[in-house]
């Protein structure tokens, strides 16, 4: 049996955790976000301690390496490597023992920090180092890589936060880091063992040792003679859980982390510079620094740039420039300045403002008080690398010498320096970070798979005798890894590159922990090693939806991409697309965003954005054994994408798996076929008419609701959850009831001439199971004085494809499509809005009919798309040019709003939820919830429910439920019914709801009840 089967077999018999060994899982955890790419030789998810001590036996009884791991968002490839991966972050996410008095919280190696801090808050405490992933990071990666926030400044690196660590040795043996009077055995005899070595290395280290804050590199020999302007200690006690501090896995895997507690500051303000010149804004650093703040952060103009063309960043970046009309600042220098007391903190900030006049930059600051506006642009701060990784085609910007650390007098200096440098290898640098400490976050754009590896090292060459000039650290923030490894005896010399050998050995005698990481590193440039080696290849796909837009290459020193199309990619920019992501790992988040239900609700990695666009990766690169889309290991990735579209507007780099999700599909369904629910659900539009208006049948259907046995049966035949009501048939469908009469609907050849035009689409499910929507939203037109046209098919109904789409009929989609858009485009022409009202049908008109190939222009398409509009999107434009005057009653009851994934991902929330508030003394409280689990026709899906209601329970239910008699709005037919069945709640379209305020009703009432 091979070693890794043993491995397995072994894991499998003595754990209660999951073991993977496919090619697909292991590649999976073959990156971080880094550009390397190792397979695991397997990965391993324990769900006890027991678990990892039995796996760490087997591991060094079998002589395999054993590599912990936590969000994997390492930068430098320290998370990489042939060994068994023990994922930390699926079940070690406890918070264990919380002692504000003494100021320590105790938790475990997989504890996110933002979910930490959250629970600390209501403490008045929390933990300072405020990493940029802090949505995603782990205390335990975080205390493996000495990871260092945005404000380390005030509070320090990881190491000047940790007060404890107990970890196994690779032994197995539990042991207590802590400060060394209180060590003994193992630990004391280990603290001595270093503690000589560093009396030994003593010159040395005062003569080679990096003296600026920013110092991650090699192992804290100097916890003995402290070389850092912030010592370890405040009291100068070692602590010899600062030893295994930025260690990255290859001495000791943490088990508990003590964690020091800061005071939660209360009071923040922000002064944002704007500077015209990037040398100014460097060289004002170090006098800025002297205010006191606890933060100053640079962005750059290429990053203002990139954030403006974000549609998720845009609004608020530019509430930090001082003119958003006047060309984009060179830099921008965000200064915090934190405490309890905010007439204080105004005072530095006015201070700032002064500075920055006496530097001959009067009027450059932005103040912000407002908390709300601080907390946004951070965001964008935050997001800062992810921004810049949005560039498309072939070379991107490469993490290797972008933490650099240098003393700050030499800042500007030093920065003007490395930009000739790049310049003369055909790159340039985007520039942001660290401005405060000297660590500031460079990445020259790259192309890995073709001349990448040469300029990489040139670049680096330059790049460390400019640090060492300057006596800077060259790994400042993101650790060694591989890209960082071997400058580490170039930093510390070969004696202290020795006595780092030495602490290893000492520790983990059997070199079972990450092997080659800060000992024997691997080359940087081993081209081996890169996730897109030189040898990388792409199959030939002929995809079904056009990917020409990232199809492109891109020119390093313009950053300018070329004509669509032009990029070279055989899968005709699809692989590109999926390349896209860069591992970062932003959809392993659960704050108020969409992105990623099914992570949210299973945590594995498989199930988020990040594991999917590998999966496809390493598909379309032949890395798996069944090459191309229509594999099984694709299909999995993709059973619980719920295509919400959350990823395309909260993915920084725009992954948009939902888009490839019906690429999949398509080609998926191309070679298996379809299976009698994909007929029943796609074509629904094609015989819901015949349907309707067969007599009697409406009723016979409508029985499966009633009688468990025919649910159990047609579960059986269709794999329709016997669970779920379905939506109740009806012969009374919109599309044949004689509404122009009864609403005074405008023909299409009178409505030109018409007051206020519009022509209404109604969807196959508002017309079909809730026509009182339309109803409710003719009249509300009507009430707004609007001359209403109702689209019209003479057999059957304009639909706009969605249910093909999502069952990978796209040929049928397409037809759908074409036929819609060939009536609408005239309308179009004419400048007549088109309006709808269900969220997935109207808005695929704005995305995915620009990429389906329906034979019109990007011109026509475009003009398509800006036309058409939701009805509360039309409302509210109609409202804002001073054309829409509803007369409306009071709210009797408070309202609660969910937002449709594809109405937030196309950022078109906000409009229902001003005109709700045209409703005099409405309560309006928009639910912050991610998808809510029904998606189309996902959570009807046998084997899908219990995922769909687990998203839904994740706050979209529990809030309804909270507040019993408010009215709930949800504009998608799929989230009211998925309230339908979890809360026992009716959510009506916003059309109802306005209809219902309306003063004057001349409808039957009964089309405006609610039953709650
Ligand atoms: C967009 C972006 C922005 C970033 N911004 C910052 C920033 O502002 N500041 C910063 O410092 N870094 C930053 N990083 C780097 C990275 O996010 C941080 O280093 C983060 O702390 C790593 O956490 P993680 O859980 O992903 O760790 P991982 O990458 O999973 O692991 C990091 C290291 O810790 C080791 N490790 C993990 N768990 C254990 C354990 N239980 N026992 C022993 N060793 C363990 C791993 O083996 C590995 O060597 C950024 C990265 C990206 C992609
Ligand atoms: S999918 Fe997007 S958010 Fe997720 S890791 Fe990739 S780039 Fe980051
Ligand atoms: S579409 Fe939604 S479920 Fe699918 S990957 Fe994107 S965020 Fe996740």
């Amino acid at each position: 049996m091979e070693t890794s089967q043993q491995l397995q077999a072994l894991l499998l018999k003595n754990t209660s955790g999951d073991v993977f060994t496919d090619l697909a899982s292991r590649g999976r955890y073959a990156t971080d976000a880094s550009i390397y790419q190792t397979m695991p030789i397997s990965v391993f998810i324990p769900k006890t301690a027991e678990d990892i001590v039995c796996a760490i036996n087997i591991a060094r009884e079998l002589e395999i390496p054993v590599l912990p791991r936590g969000g994997g968002t390492s930068q430098c490839g320290q998370t990489t490597g042939a060994a068994l991966v023990i994922d930390n972050s699926t079940h070690f996410r406890n918070m264990l023992e919380l002692n504000v008095n003494d100021g320590y919280v105790d938790v475990e190696p997989g504890i996110v920090l933002d979910h930490l801090n959250q629970r600390l808050k209501k403490h008045h405490v929390w933990f300072p180092v405020d990493v940029s992933t802090s949505g995603q990071a782990t205390i335990g990666g975080m205390a493996g890589n000495n990871s260092c926030g945005s404000r380390s400044i005030a509070y320090g690196n990881m190491v000047h936060n940790v007060l404890g660590i107990d970890a196994w040795l690779s032994d197995g043996q539990p042991h207590a880091f802590e400060l060394m009077q209180h060590a003994s055995g193992k630990v004391l005899e280990l603290g001595q063992f270093v503690q000589q070595l560093a009396l030994q290395h003593r010159q040395e280290m005062e003569e080679k040792w990096p003296k600026v804050l920013r110092r991650v590199a090699g192992y804290n020999l100097d916890v003995f003679h402290n070389q850092n302007e912030k010592p370890y200690t405040s009291d100068g006690r070692v602590n010899l859980a600062h030893l295994l501090v930025g260690s990255e896995g290859s001495l000791a895997y943490f088990k508990k982390l003590r964690l020091k507690l800061a005071e939660l500051p209360q009071q923040k303000t922000l002064g944002v510079i704007n500077f015209t010149s990037f040398y100014k804004a460097m060289e004002s650093a170090q006098h800025i620094v002297k205010l006191g703040p606890c933060a100053v952060e640079l962005v750059d103009r290429t990053m203002i740039d990139l954030a403006r063309t974000n549609p998720a960043f845009k609004k608020t970046i530019e509430t930090g420039l001082k003119d958003p009309q006047a060309p984009t600042p060179e830099a921008i220098l965000l200064v915090e300045f934190a405490g309890n007391d905010l007439p204080t903190l105004k005072q530095q900030l006015s201070s700032l403002v002064e500075l920055m006049g006496d530097l001959g930059l009067a009027g450059s600051v932005v103040e912000m008080i407002d908390p709300q506006m601080q907390k946004n642009l951070w965001e964008v701060r935050k997001a800062g690398l992810n921004i810049m990784m949005s560039l498309k085609g072939d070379g991107k910007p490469v993490s290797f010498i972008e933490d650099c650390a240098v003393p700050l007098e030499h800042l500007a200096e030093y920065t003007s320096a490395l930009t000739e440098v790049f310049s003369k290898y055909g790159s340039r640098g985007t520039w942001y970070a660290h401005a405060s400490v000297g660590t500031l976050h460079v990445r020259p754009i790259l192309d890995m798979r073709r001349d990448g590896a040469v300029k990489m090292r040139a670049i680096a060459e330059e790049a460390a005798a400019l640090v060492a000039k300057y006596k800077g650290a060259f790994s400042g923030e993101h650790g060694d890894g591989i890209s960082r490894g071997e400058w580490i005896e170039w930093q510390f010399g070969s004696n202290i590159n020795q006595a780092f050998r030495e602490i290893k050995n000492a520790f983990d005698p059997s070199n079972l922990f990450n092997p080659g990481k800060i000992i024997d590193p691997p080359k940087m440039d081993d081209t081996t090693l890169f996730r897109f080696p030189p040898s990388y290849q792409v199959i030939p796909i002929q995809p079904v939806l056009d990917w020409s837009s990232w199809n492109v290459q891109n020119n390093p020193l313009t950053e300018m991409t070329s004509a669509p199309g032009s990029g070279g990619d055989p899968a005709q920019g699809f692989a590109k697309a999926v390349e896209m992501c860069n591992n970062n790992g932003h959809c392993r988040k659960f704050d108020a965003g969409t992105m990623c239900p099914s992570y949210r609700v299973t945590r594995e990695e498989k199930h988020v954005t990040r594991g999917r666009a590998n999966t496809l990766r390493l598909a379309l690169s032949n890395q798996l054994p069944e090459a191309g889309l229509a594999s099984e290991e694709v299909r999995e990735v993709f059973d619980l994408c719920v295509s919400c579209k959350g990823c395309k507007r909260e993915c920084p780099t725009g992954v948009d798996m939902a888009k490839m999700k019906l690429e999949f599909t398509h080609q998926y369904k191309l070679k298996h076929g379809f299976t009698l629910r994909d007929k029943l659900i796609g074509n629904l539009p094609q015989y819901a008419h015949w349907i309707a208006n067969t007599p009697g049948l409406p009723a016979v259907l409508n029985f499966r609701n009633k009688n468990k046995f025919v649910a159990n049966l047609l579960e059986k035949l269709t794999g329709i959850s016997t669970k779920r009501t379905l939506p109740n048939w009806t012969k009374e469908t919109t599309f044949r009831s004689s509404l122009e009469e009864e609403f005074g609907l405008v023909n299409l050849t009178d409505l030109p001439n018409s007051h206020k035009p519009v022509v209404f689409w109604v969807d196959t499910f508002n017309g079909f199971f809730e026509s009182e929507n339309v109803r409710a939203a003719l009249q509300v037109l009507k009430a707004g004085g609007f001359s209403v046209h109702l689209l019209r098919k003479e057999k059957g109904h304009y639909c706009c494809g969605r249910t093909f789409m999502s069952t990978g009929m796209m040929d049928k989609a397409h037809a759908s499509a074409k036929e819609l858009l060939d009536v609408l485009m005239p309308i179009t022409q004419l400048g007549i809005p088109i309006i709808g009202l269900e969220p997935s049908c109207l808005l695929s008109l704005r995305d995915e009919y620009l990429v389906m190939g329906l034979g019109y222009s990007a011109q026509e398409l475009t003009q398509l798309a800006n036309n058409s509009k939701l009805f509360e999107e039309f409302l509210r434009k109609e409202l804002s040019h001073g054309r829409l005057h509803l007369k409306l009653q009071e709210a009797k009851q408070s309202i609660q709003v969910h937002g449709h994934c594809h109405q937030k991902a196309m950022d078109t929330v906000n409009p229902l939820l001003d005109l709700l508030e045209l409703i005099p003394n409405a309560e309006i409280t928009l639910i912050e919830t991610s998808c809510c689990g029904m998606a189309g026709s996902f959570g009807y899906e046998a084997e899908h429910y219990d995922v769909s209601m687990q998203m839904a329970e994740l706050s979209l239910l529990p809030k309804i439920r909270t507040h019993a008699n408010a009215i709930v709005v949800a504009n998608g037919a799929s989230c009211r019914h998925q309230i339908h069945d979890g809360a026992e709640r009716q959510a009506l379209h916003v059309a109802r709801v306005l209809a219902m305020h309306l003063k004057e009703q001349s409808f039957s009432t009964s089309v405006f009840s609610i039953n709650v």
